[in-house]
């Protein structure tokens, strides 16, 4: 976004002010890189040091009356009240000259310490033990930049089906990037769900959980940003950790020795990530296609 000096400034001046009710000198701003869709900086104030990211307000797909900061906001809130993993503190959200912002915490990055994959797992796995009657959510959010509907479902496969996996897959073929064959093989693999995966409770997931979106605090422990969050299998959440190289073996064994996952957990993690594989058909090409054809080969 083209705007620096004075304008900058006096834009980070004016959301704080509107954030925390009073005048805020801005003193030193640094832009973040890292993020795939926003803007965002870490800005130094006369009120401390705040994480800031921002996008054009009229390039943000909404749903209902919600933007995808506000959803981030809602999603951060609910993972924080579980009093678990660390999650930044959110200071506000909204919208000034045409752009919409979110205010976090800051967090200060460290090195991992000794116990850091133990207490990711154990954390994690307590806060899968947060649940609710009916999978999905009371309201909609985005995967990425993507809509992500949580309508409240009895049945976590049709959830899984109706809520994950048919969405995607049907922009996905209406993109040219999915065949006819593997679409319908997705509806011979909803036969099956029910025979292949655990009909767990609905747990609170992160919904996005890759190392990217794990930062290490400057005391050496997790804290967790960025979420997509849902009630869902937790089987799906440790898949998606493993699509891109996987955490820590330490990670997933503190997991398991805190909320025991059942036998076969390895063969389940592709039918999971026929998920995140098909946001990412959908987010950035036909990179990924041949990893959801893999795994749907043998439902065609
Ligand atoms: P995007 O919504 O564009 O994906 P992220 O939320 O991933 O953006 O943030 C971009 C980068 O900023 C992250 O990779 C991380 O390094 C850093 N970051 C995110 N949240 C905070 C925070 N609360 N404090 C400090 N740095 C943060």
């Amino acid at each position: 976004m083209n705007f620096w000096g004075d304008e900058q400034f006096s834009f980070f001046e004016s959301i704080l002010f509107q954030t925390l009710g009073r005048t805020v000198d801005v003193i030193e701003t640094q832009f973040l890189s890292g993020g795939d869709i926003n803007m965002a900086a870490q800005v130094f104030s006369s009120e401390g040091v705040f994480f800031v990211k921002w996008n054009h307000a009229d390039s943000q797909t909404t749903l209902g009356a919600f933007n995808p900061f506000e959803t981030e906001a809602r999603g951060l809130n609910l993972l924080r009240r579980t009093d678990t993993l660390a999650i930044p503190e959110i200071m506000g959200c909204g919208q000034h000259q045409g752009k919409s912002y979110l205010i976090l915490e800051f967090i200060s990055s460290g090195k991992p310490n000794q116990l850091y994959w133990e207490m990711l797992g154990q954390s994690l796995a307590e806060m899968h033990s947060h649940t609710q009657p009916r999978f999905g959510l009371h309201f909609d959010n985005f995967i990425g930049s993507l809509p992500q509907t949580n309508t409240l479902t009895s049945s976590g496969f049709d959830f899984f089906f109706d809520q994950r996996l048919l969405p995607q897959a049907g922009m996905a073929l209406y993109k040219g990037l999915l065949t006819k064959p593997y679409y319908e093989a997705l509806f011979r693999l909803r036969e099956q769900l029910p025979n292949l995966l655990p009909n767990e409770r609905p747990a609170l997931l992160h919904g996005d959980l890759w190392s990217g979106n794990v930062m290490v605090t400057e005391q050496g422990t997790p804290a967790l940003i960025d979420p997509a969050v849902y009630y869902g299998f937790r089987e799906a959440e440790l898949a998606f950790s493993k699509l891109f190289g996987g955490f820590d073996q330490r990670f997933y064994d503190a997991y398991n020795e805190a909320f025991p996952l059942d036998r076969g957990f390895d063969e389940r993690v592709g039918i999971y990530n026929l998920y995140p594989l098909l946001v990412h058909v959908n987010l950035f090409g036909s990179g990924y296609v041949s990893g959801v054809e893999r795994i749907l080969k043998r439902y065609l």
